[in-house]
């Protein structure tokens, strides 16, 4: 499986990143996107990928940022795009739930986050809260060119369709198992090769919420939903997402189990 989002900078694992990255291999989990949603968030990012070679990096501004990034942090942002192990631009997208910044400010850094990923062949992990309807109404005027992914999906076929029509994939979290009624009829009958399985370690964990923190090692509680939801069994299943995300991400892996299990 791939973790196609997570955030394993969070304070929250400073106390026990190695045990979480080895739980997370232990589940089956082969790779990891690790979302560097902030500035400050970049150069942690980079040491935790130098450190595990099987993890890669999506560089952006989250839309609860916008504020207070200069419009410097373009160019910065741009130099870290185009390291080897960055394989998206994101974060990016509009948060209308909580009062957060302007929109003018998340629309102007959402629509430079979408050129920058035009500019360098990237797909795009965009975050909509409350906002479905306009982020998707901005991606449809752009379109961008290598795609991206509806993180952290949680909406109805009617969306789904749309998201497939502009070429880009669905994640599919946590979420999946909090007994959303549209949302599972999007799953059942979204295109296969549209999935994508993601944690959003350490937010969203699957049921049964025991822990408090969700981590990588609890994907396999997501694919066991999307396996009943899909009817397959759950290597079919595993089999189908890591090569969507390997698609999305055009990750530079060679083909082959023992090749595309990093982990040395
Ligand atoms: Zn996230």
């Amino acid at each position: 499986m791939i973790d196609t989002h997570c955030h394993l900078c969070d304070k929250r694992f400073d106390k026990d990143r190695p045990q979480v990255l080895d739980r997370a291999r232990h589940a089956g989990v082969t790779h990891l996107v690790e979302i560097a949603y902030a500035p400050a968030i970049v150069p942690r990012a980079h040491d935790l990928a130098r450190a595990h070679p099987t993890l890669f990096l999506c560089v952006g501004v989250h839309p609860s940022e916008t504020a207070r990034v200069s419009e410097s942090y373009r160019a910065t942002l741009r130099d870290h795009a185009r390291h080897a192990r960055v394989v998206a631009i994101g974060e990016t997208g509009l948060d209308f739930y909580r009062a957060g910044p302007p929109r003018a400010d998340q629309e102007r850094w959402f629509r430079a986050q979408i050129a920058l990923a035009d500019e360098l062949g990237l797909p795009l992990v965009i975050h909509q809260r409350a906002a479905l309807e306009d982020t998707l109404a901005i991606l449809e005027e752009t379109r961008p060119a290598a795609g991206g992914v509806l993180h952290c999906f949680d909406d109805g076929p009617a969306a789904a369709e749309r998201a497939a029509r502009l070429g880009f994939w669905l994640g599919i979290g946590g979420c999946l198992t909090y007994g959303h009624a549209a949302l599972e009829e999007a799953v059942r009958e979204a295109p296969a090769d549209r999935l994508v399985l993601e944690t959003d370690s350490p937010y969203l964990e699957p049921e049964p919420r025991s822990l408090k923190r969700n981590e990588p090692g609890l994907l396999p509680r997501v694919l066991r939903q999307l396996s009943r939801l899909r009817g397959w069994g759950p290597a079919e299943a595993d089999r189908v997402t890591t090569a969507n995300a390997r698609a999305l991400f055009r990750l530079p892996l060679e083909d082959g189990s023992a090749a595309a299990s990093g982990w040395a």
